[in-house]
């Protein structure tokens, strides 16, 4: 840091988000001095999704304890991810920009930021997208960190990119860091994912107007125990891991003078072994509760009453497929029966809104499936008034069982399958609008899941897609030659029993790659899908 920031947020009033930072609870905020070397956090999308990523947050407090450094938050609508929110200093005065890619479209937003900024110290990215696969950001990042960074932030800001690099082969010979210029050097390298122990917590938070409220975000566990096969989350951060009731209460006893809302963080959180005595005691304690997700088949009358009485007032229930067949194929575990018995549950209590999240270009996909989201949604609709139908299509990602699909579900991708895709959008659509009023339905944009499975499956020559702009990023992956990453991975290599290296597996996750393909197989066996 060359020093020179001002106090002053003149752009406070063209950047509203800016003013968030008045009626947040920071506990973290340190006081720039002179001789502190400046880490710029960034989250390349708006205030309120950054604010609610607990692990930032857990990085911005780490960084801010350490004696010699100082971290201060970016988020693109405050001053255009190009001033701080602290202090509006600008990016170029800091030594280090840790970037967190939560989504691979994010990526342009990075780009545009380094583009207009003049920034020349250290790039670090990390999060679920460099998880996934790091090799389309290869040009864009210094270094890149694979995994739960808990335990190695100290180190990224102390070492030289080298020494990090070699210490981690001197212990195991795979390490978290994928550094592209040492491996362009020195060839291709394994990489290892590390988890943390979880054992490390926030005892106090920022809290701030973010995608639960105003909330308290208790992480009860990282994780999840099911094998949905179209899932990242289940590959990039397994195995499961719980909090105790214990410490998660004791934290919540902590905040509550501070805050009336708790958000229960997990990928699936009512899988928590304790969640009902969880969700009691939060509750005795006063506080309003939001978990980020239910499963339908773990609601029952005393969950649902528990969270009745502190407030939750709609149910959001993802069966991701409408007919049982295609459920079996992408193995969620959830039942019809599940699905209605949880909107009887909701109706019982008064609710008066169901959001129900659904997949489509999934393999051996049929219009019957289709006609079976509408006929499902209809039948959750007779229970409660309104309905809300979320209809996405399928991203084969990486390190799943699907990553053998191509986009659109088949065994080859053809360009008319982007047209099937939105023929069908506008099927569902027609549909919701004939049924009924109280039926809502927002329209997704194919253009973007396949924009967005190109990222994530694609190798080093996608940074030229990154590099040509957010715009005209579907038309360019054709014009670029990259819809090979469109295409199928892999899969008839799989189907006759011939193994196929993929680009990601440079990364290894700790599960048995065989493990996938007999998963994929059998997939493709329900969806009576033929090569
Ligand atoms: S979709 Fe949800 S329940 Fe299924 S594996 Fe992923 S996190 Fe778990």
């Amino acid at each position: 840091m060359s020093g020179g920031f001002t106090e002053r947020n003149p752009a406070t009033e063209r950047y509203p988000a800016a003013k968030g930072k008045s009626t947040e609870h920071n506990p973290f905020a340190k006081k720039w001095r002179k001789g502190l070397r400046g880490v710029a956090l960034v989250y390349p999308n708006r205030y309120v999704g950054g604010i609610s990523n607990l692990g930032l947050q857990y990085i911005y407090s780490k960084i801010n304890s350490l004696p010699g450094f100082i971290c201060e938050r970016f988020y693109t609508d405050v001053f255009g991810g190009l001033r701080s929110l602290e202090t509006a200093t600008p990016l170029e005065k800091f030594e280090f920009a840790f970037f967190s890619l939560q989504y691979e479209e994010d990526v342009f937003n990075i780009y545009e930021i380094l583009k207009k900024s003049d920034f020349r110290g250290l790039k670090v990215a990390g999060g679920p997208c460099i998880m996934e696969n790091p090799l389309p950001y290869a040009k864009l990042f210094d270094l890149m960190f694979v995994g739960e960074a808990e335990n190695y932030i100290d180190r990224i800001l102390m070492e030289n990119l080298r020494d990090l690099k070699e210490s981690e082969l001197g212990e195991s010979e795979l390490g978290p860091f994928f550094i592209p210029e040492v491996m362009a050097e020195e060839g291709r390298w394994m990489i290892r994912r590390v988890k943390s122990d979880l054992r490390d917590y926030l005892k106090t938070e920022i809290i701030a107007e973010g995608a639960y409220g105003r909330a308290l975000l208790l992480e009860i566990g990282r994780g999840c125990k099911r094998n949905c096969r179209f899932c990242l989350v289940k590959r990039v951060y397994s195995p499961v891991r719980w909090r105790r009731k214990e410490l998660l209460l004791e934290i919540a006893e902590k905040n509550k003078e501070i805050v009336e809302k708790v958000a229960l963080i997990a990928p699936s959180p009512s899988d928590h072994p304790e969640f009902k005595e969880i969700l009691f005691e939060l509750k005795e304690m006063g506080y309003a509760i939001s978990p980020s997700s239910l499963r339908a088949d773990k609601l029952d009358e005393e969950t649902l009453d528990i969270l009745v009485e502190s407030g939750l007032r709609s149910l959001t229930i993802a069966p991701e497929a409408g007919s049982e067949r295609m459920r079996k194929v992408v193995d969620k575990g959830i039942t019809e029966d599940d699905v209605l018995n949880a909107a009887k549950l909701a109706a019982e209590r008064s609710m008066e809104k169901i959001k129900l999240y659904f997949m489509i270009g999934l393999p051996g996909e049929k219009w019957e499936d289709l006609e079976a989201i509408i006929d499902i949604s209809k039948k959750v609709q007779d229970f409660v008034r309104r309905v809300e139908v979320s209809v996405n299509p399928l991203v084969p990602k990486p390190h799943t069982p699907f990553q053998f699909l191509s986009f659109g579900g088949k065994l080859e991708f053809k360009r008319e399958d982007i047209n099937e895709l939105k023929e069908k959008v506008r099927f569902l659509r027609r549909k919701v609008r004939s049924e009924s009023k109280y039926f809502e339905f927002k329209p997704p944009a194919i253009e973007e899941f396949a924009v967005q499975t190109v990222i994530s499956r694609g190798g080093e020559e996608v940074f030229e897609l990154i590099k040509a702009g957010r715009k005209n990023a579907f038309r360019n992956i054709f014009s670029l030659g990259l819809e090979k990453y469109l295409d199928a991975m892999g899969a008839r290599a799989v189907l006759l029993d011939r193994s196929e290296n993929l680009p990601w597996q440079i990364i290894d996750h700790g599960y048995n790659p065989k493990r996938l393909e007999k998963e994929f197989k059998r997939a493709i066996e329900l969806a009576e899908l033929e090569i």
